[in-house]
Formats: structure tokens, sequence, C-alpha cells
């Protein structure tokens, strides 16, 4: 068998257009969506992070700003722009850009930004809202896999799901956003004893470990699914993921590149969460209105009532 060879950047592409054409109805009723990104530092990799998410928010009509702060600023400096910003109308989405130096507490930061605008996920009550079931913003990553299985037609109520990698950001909520598909899901992490045990089993087996060449031919189903996660930069500069790609696509059904694969969803899911943000904002303020109206038809109405019976 030779795998699929799932493009990542095609159904990024397509996905990037519609919400170009969504962003665009939206300013057309006076609610452009808005972006803010804090970078704290100048670690290079984050770096190179924000400037691909400003230059993706232009690309489809968000409003973006890069917020920067140098690697020594005070935390309670970073919370006051944050507490101004989940007051600002024109801002629909906030993203901490992580890492952060070491005088910060990632976890107040993240919990500092408006629910409603936390357009990463990673606010506690968003992941626990993945729990059950009742997403308010998917994480992107873990979003950009679901997109991808859902563009290439694969179904997942059923399937034996194996999520390697067990973080916060990809592997845990990758496996519940799978679960409320329901699939039976297995998670592997560094601890995990014998690996291959877990993944040959896997008609669905996704990768998010930092670990290049983890996964081999031989730990692979034949016709599995394989989603690689990982971003690796070898010492020889090149950019690959955790599986054995090229042996790895003789024996799977379908597997995404790197680069090419999943890194470029998770980006446009930044972009889906922030138009989706705005969509909300437009939506209630519709509703705010309605209600404005029929309130001033039953005082008129009531008024005009009160003049007959005078
Ligand atoms: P992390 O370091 O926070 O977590 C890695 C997880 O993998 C941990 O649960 C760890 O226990 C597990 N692990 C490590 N070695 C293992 C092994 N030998 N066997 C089984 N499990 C093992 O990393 P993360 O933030 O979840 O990212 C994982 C990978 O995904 C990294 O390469 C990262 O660069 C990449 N990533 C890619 C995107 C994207 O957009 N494509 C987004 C986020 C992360």
């Amino acid at each position: 068998m030779s795998a699929k060879i799932i493009d990542g950047n095609a159904i990024a592409k397509k996905i990037r257009g519609e919400l170009a054409i969504q962003a665009a109805t939206l300013k057309a009723h006076d609610m452009k969506p808005g972006l803010s990104v804090i970078l704290v530092g100048d670690d290079p990799a984050s770096q190179v992070y924000v400037s691909k998410k400003i230059k993706a928010c232009s690309e489809v009509g968000i409003e973006s700003q890069c917020l920067r702060f140098p690697s020594n600023i005070e935390p309670s400096k970073v919370l006051a722009l944050i507490h101004k910003l989940n007051q600002d109308p024109l801002v629909h989405g906030i993203l901490v850009q992580l890492p952060l130096p070491p005088q910060f507490n990632v976890r107040e930061i993240l919990e500092s930004i408006s629910q409603s605008k936390d357009v990463d996920g990673f606010h506690l009550y968003n992941v626990g809202a993945l729990v059950v079931g009742q997403t308010v913003f998917p994480p992107c990553t873990p979003y950009g896999v679901q997109r991808i299985l859902t563009h290439e037609g694969i179904v997942i109520e059923g399937k034996n799901v194996v999520v390697v990698g067990a973080s916060n950001i990809v592997g845990k909520p990758m496996a519940l956003m799978l679960m409320q598909q329901n699939a039976t899901i297995s998670i592997c992490h560094a601890k995990t004893r014998d690996l291959a045990q877990y993944t040959i089993l896997a008609d669905i087996l996704i990768v998010a470990a930092g670990k290049p060449g983890l996964i081999k031919a031989e730990m692979v189903k034949t016709g599995a699914v394989v989603i690689d996660v990982g971003i690796n930069r070898l010492a020889d500069g090149r950019l690959v993921g955790d599986v054995d790609f090229q042996a790895v696509a003789e024996k799977a059904s379908h597997i995404t590149p790197v680069p090419g694969g999943v890194g470029p969803m998770t980006v446009t899911m930044l972009l889906h969460n922030t138009v989706q943000s705005a969509q909300r904002t437009f939506e209630k303020r519709e509703q705010t209105w309605q209600a404005l109206r029929e309130n001033d038809r039953y005082h008129f109405y009531h008024s005009d009532l009160a003049a007959e019976n005078e």
C-alpha cells in the first residue's frame, strides 16, 4: 500500500478562503474581527510563529496587532494589558505567545484572558468545557487535526485511535475531541511501556511527542491513518515530524507530511476561532438591538394606548 499524502496547505487554503468571506460579511456589518497577540521577549521561534499569525490574519481580513514586551517585564504590566484588551470591543481574540520568561506564572496569565476571547482555547474554562463536549474555542492544533480527518472523509466513530503524546495543548485535548466523536482512545506518553503494542492497534494514529523517528513502519497497522503533529529541526537543518515518513507511507492509507501537514492547519484554526468570536459578538449585538426595538415598540404602543385613554 502507498498512502495518500494529505495536503494540509491545500485544506488550510480552502478554509482560509471561507473565513475571508465570513470576515468580509462581518466587516460589512461594522464588525471587524480583531486579534491581539502578546509577545514577551525575543525567542526566535516565537517571533517567527507570531509573524506568521499576523500575516495570516491580514490575508483573511482580520485586524491584528502584536504587542511586544522585553523579556524582563513585570508580569503585572502584562496582566494590566490583558485586562484592558478584555474590555476592548474591537478585540475578539487575545493570544499570549508561549513560552513566557521564568518570572511569569503561565496559568495566571492564561486565566486572566476572558473566556470569550480565549482563541487559543487554553483557559481552564475552555479546557473544562472540552471535557463535557461543550467547546467554546477548540484548541487550534487538535482542532486542525480534527478538520483534516473530516476533510478526508475519515470516519471516527468506533475507530481505535491512539494518541502518542499527552500534553495539555495537543495530546489530551486531541483525545477528548475524538472521544466526543465516539472513538475508542488510548493515550500514550513518555512513560508508556512498549509503545508499539498500542500503536499497532490504531486505525488512526496521531503522534505529538516531539521525537524524530519515534514511529517506525513496524509499529503501524496496514491501512492506518497516520497524523504527524511533531515538528523537529534536525542538526542538518531539515524539519521532520515524529514519524518515519517514507517507510510508514508504504503501509498507511493516509499520512500527513512535515512540513505541510498539520502545521498550516494550526494557524488556520486560530483564524477560525477569531472570526467565530467576532461572529458571536455580532449575533449578540443583533439580539440586543432586536430586543431594544421590541422594547421601543412596546413603549410606543402603550404610550399610544395611554394617550387614547386620556
Ligand atoms: P510536549 O513536550 O509538551 O509533550 C510531549 C508529549 O509527548 C508528552 O506527553 C510526553 O510524555 C510524550 N512523549 C515524549 N517522548 C515520548 C516517547 N518516546 N514515547 C511516547 N510519548 C512520548 O510537546 P507538545 O507541545 O505537545 O508538542 C509535541 C510535538 O508537536 C512537538 O514536536 C511540537 O513541536 C509539535 N507541535 C506541532 C504543532 C503544529 O502546529 N504542527 C503544534 C504544537 C506542537
